[in-house]
């Protein structure tokens, strides 16, 4: 009404070409493991809108959560008053956590901006300025979150400078270190930890140096686990020097991995964790979680927000963590994995397709497959692709994927699909999903 437009012809002339869209319908309901479409499609949702509806669309308990706070508060703003969900939250949230010293919570809305909180934090509580992060890593688009995401270029593409006084190692997958994807994760842990002594020697000293910031499992970057004896690596490094640990768990949280927090496969204590995404599946909510002695040292009024830690968000997180454990996700989480793993081993063991396949990885539901392009413009198959190449492959298997009613996502500057189905995805579901990719991978390489 009004305009004379279509709603697609909306979207297509009066929104920014700066949104990459995998499907260009209009997504008009979610329900569980599916969506559906204006046109009538429905689709399996292996993406959960990257890593967000968990417990899957409209959770009928937290939906109802959040449409009760609606009409009880919608806003409180944190600098004027706590709200009861707020608070309800820490209460659930601190049962959680991978290490009691993460006592302190402060809630955003977006990753991104947990993450600009994590390294204010780190500077306040340290009084350095600088900051490594990882060859590889994504922590979101804002400006200080930028400068320490560094998995493809199209993030920062013609808006530097960014935020100064951040250095990088590389993250301990082979692609980072020109190495074949048979390499041991102990000898990509060692030589990254190798990295990390140079960079503190010869480009940042560690009285510089405030925070590294990590992500556990390297989500945008490519779905790699970082193997246990890194994470305690850059535990010892940090305790050296005391540099504060910075643990983004944002795609990797929440019971994604089979555990609420990947942290917790390595036993590492972070200083401080930035959690968002599954929190309150689709409400947004973000957090920062660090020791109270710590997130003291900012005076009334650093942190803030017109939409910090809104109630209803709140409302929604509240009920996804009794879910998680009423509904015993982390289990179907364990369950899930083993099935989603092997049937990507038995589409590996296809001679017709191996070839094409470099490296199955991840853990829980956070799942890649690393593939090589067949027919690539050298002419022959090359492990190492190099950033940026032609995406062939991981994008013809995509589209093919949603041609046959699977949403499915790729990940990296590389040849990465990745599964990130909802964590309540039920056998049949996850199955039916795997059946349509496997066929899918069959008909690209044909
Ligand atoms: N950190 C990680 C590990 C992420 O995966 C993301 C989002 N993909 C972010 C931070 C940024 O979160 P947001 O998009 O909510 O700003």
């Amino acid at each position: 009404s009004g305009s004379g437009l279509s709603l697609h012809q909306l979207g297509q002339y009066h929104v920014t070409n700066g949104i990459g869209r995998l499907t260009e319908g209009i997504m008009t309901k979610g329900q569980g493991s599916y969506v559906e479409y204006d046109d009538g499609k429905r689709y399996l949702d292996f993406t959960s809108g990257i890593g967000v509806t968990s417990l899957g669309h409209c959770h009928p308990k937290v939906s109802q959560a959040a449409a009760e706070q609606c009409l009880t508060l919608v806003h409180a703003q944190c600098s004027i008053a706590f709200h009861k969900p707020y608070l309800q939250l820490v209460e659930r949230l601190l049962l959680m956590m991978p290490h009691p010293s993460l006592n302190s919570f402060f809630f955003w809305n977006s990753g991104s901006e947990a993450v600009e909180a994590a390294i204010k934090l780190a500077r306040v509580a340290t009084g350095r300025q600088n900051i490594i992060c990882m060859q590889g890593a994504y922590h979101g688009r804002t400006f200080g979150a930028s400068a320490v995401t560094r998995s493809k270029t199209i993030y920062s593409e013609g808006t530097f400078p960014l935020m100064p006084g951040v250095f990088s190692i590389p993250y301990p997958y082979w692609h980072q270190h020109g190495l074949p994807p048979s390499t041991p994760p102990s000898e990509l842990a060692s030589k990254s930890l190798y990295q990390l002594d140079l960079v503190l020697a010869q480009q940042t000293t560690p009285r510089d140096t405030a925070a590294i910031i990590v992500e556990p499992l390297l989500g945008e970057g490519g779905y790699v686990p970082a193997p246990p004896e890194f994470l305690q690596g850059l535990r010892d490094v940090c305790d050296k020097h005391g540099i504060m640990l910075i643990v983004d768990e944002v795609q990797s949280g929440f019971a994604r991995t089979g555990k609420y927090f990947m942290i917790e496969h390595s036993g590492v204590r972070p200083d401080i964790m930035v959690i968002a995404k599954g929190l309150a599946n689709g409400f947004p909510l973000s957090g920062v979680i660090s020791r109270k002695e710590l997130t003291d040292k900012l005076k009334p009024g650093t942190l803030g927000g017109t939409y910090a830690g809104n109630a209803v968000s709140c409302a929604a997180a509240v009920a996804v963590a009794d879910a998680f454990k009423q509904e015993n996700i982390l289990t179907n989480v364990q369950e899930r994995s083993r099935e989603l793993f092997a049937a990507l081993e038995s589409l590996r063991s296809d001679p017709d397709v191996a070839p094409y396949i470099l490296d199955v990885r991840g853990r829980g539901l956070m799942v890649a497959i690393e593939f090589t392009s067949p027919n690539p413009p050298g002419g022959k198959l090359d492990p190492f692709i190099k950033p940026d190449s032609p995406k062939m492959m991981a994008q013809r298997v995509v589209k093919t994927c949603v041609k046959e009613g699977l949403l499915i996502l790729t990940t990296s500057a590389y040849e990465v699909v990745r599964f990130i189905p909802p964590l309540n995805i039920s056998p049949e579901e996850l199955k039916k999903g795997m059946d349509i990719f496997t066929e899918a991978v069959k008909a690209v390489v044909k």
